[in-house]
């Protein structure tokens, strides 16, 4: 077997590229060089976006596959010019006192081979060092797990979320004038709605993932991500183990708005919006009369973001 030495150089700011192996995701992203020598297993390395997990000689991108592939290529022309080179050297000695058959060789253009170090993409802005392990690592978009240990921050998360659905709500004027020219006011119209309103979905399910990771940080109990859909049930859970509930973060008002909202989405996602009875009972909603359809304006989806934040950040600041 013959080993082709390689040179593998970081970026500027010391990132690795790395590339998820799962043929569903291959999700790109960098982790810093000494990091990657230092502390990610052998055995062991986490996509930051699906987490996945296989061996650490999986993880290459496929430029760096190119590239090595060229370098093996290269690597080996040169390798058998060279052998060439040698044997007809070898036949022109032998011949040259033969008078019937005489070998000249002149040596042909050399192959060169140049191990070019493998380079990186210019640098990415999210630079992310795991609460867990300490280690650094830069994604485009979202990331949920540590590509050493695999750690999943629920706070990161949570944080992201908010943030773009958020970036959502702001650019959704803008999206409806493009649709618009793509399609129609009609259609436009609509794909918005929708937008609009599966973005009080998005904003309960990143809550209530994020209430019960930490909630389970805290107690080390485990719990249910739908005991934190009920807004009662999930303030009861941190009051018992840390003598805080969410009325101590939030105001009456604030506290009564969550509480509709979270019930106006479960009727958007389970009655396709249309009010049903127990709908009324529960929420005690009196803007809505049986059989009609829930309205999601963008004023409370920023109200519902604005508290979801502030309570998130509260929820954070709880000792572990
Ligand atoms: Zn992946
Ligand atoms: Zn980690």
């Amino acid at each position: 077997m013959i080993s082709i030495p390689i040179t593998i150089h970081s970026d500027e700011k010391g990132y690795f590229d790395r590339e998820c192996p799962n043929e569903e995701c291959l999700y790109s992203f960098k982790i810093l060089m000494k990091d990657w020598e230092e502390k990610v297993s052998d055995d062991e390395v986490h996509c930051p976006l699906c987490g996945h997990v296989d061996t650490a000689d999986k993880w290459w991108t496929q430029d760096q596959l190119e590239k090595i592939r060229e370098i093996e290529v290269n690597w080996a022309m040169n390798f058998i010019q060279g052998t060439l080179d040698k044997s007809f050297r070898e036949l022109e000695r032998s011949t040259r006192h033969n008078k019937y058959i005489q070998i000249k060789y002149k040596p042909g253009c050399r192959v060169t081979f140049v191990n070019n170090p493998i380079g990186q993409r210019e640098e990415w802005e999210t630079e992310i060092c795991c609460e867990k392990c300490g280690t650094h690592y830069s994604v485009i978009g979202s990331a949920y797990f540590c590509p050493c240990c695999g750690y999943n921050s629920a706070v990161n998360a949570f944080v992201d979320s908010l943030d773009s659905i958020r970036k959502m709500l702001e650019s959704l004027s803008d999206m409806k004038s493009m649709l618009t020219e793509k399609y129609n006011v009609d259609s436009a119209e609509s794909m918005c709605r929708n937008l609009l309103e599966s973005s009080i979905g998005d904003m309960v399910s990143a809550f209530q993932k994020f209430a019960s990771c930490k909630f389970e940080e805290l107690s080390g109990k485990t719990s249910r991500v739908n005991d934190f859909q009920i807004i009662e049930k999930g303030s009861n859970l941190f009051e018992q183990e840390t003598g805080k509930k969410y009325s101590d973060f939030l105001s009456e008002s604030e506290l009564n708005f969550m509480q509709l909202l979270f019930q106006r989405r479960h009727i958007l996602e389970h009655n396709n919006g249309i009010v049903d009875q127990q709908y009324l009972n529960k929420s005690g909603d009196t803007s809505y009369t049986l059989g009609q359809r829930i309205i999601v304006k963008e004023m409370d989806a920023y109200n519902l973001l604005d508290i979801l934040t502030k309570l998130g950040h509260e929820l954070m600041k709880l000792p572990n």
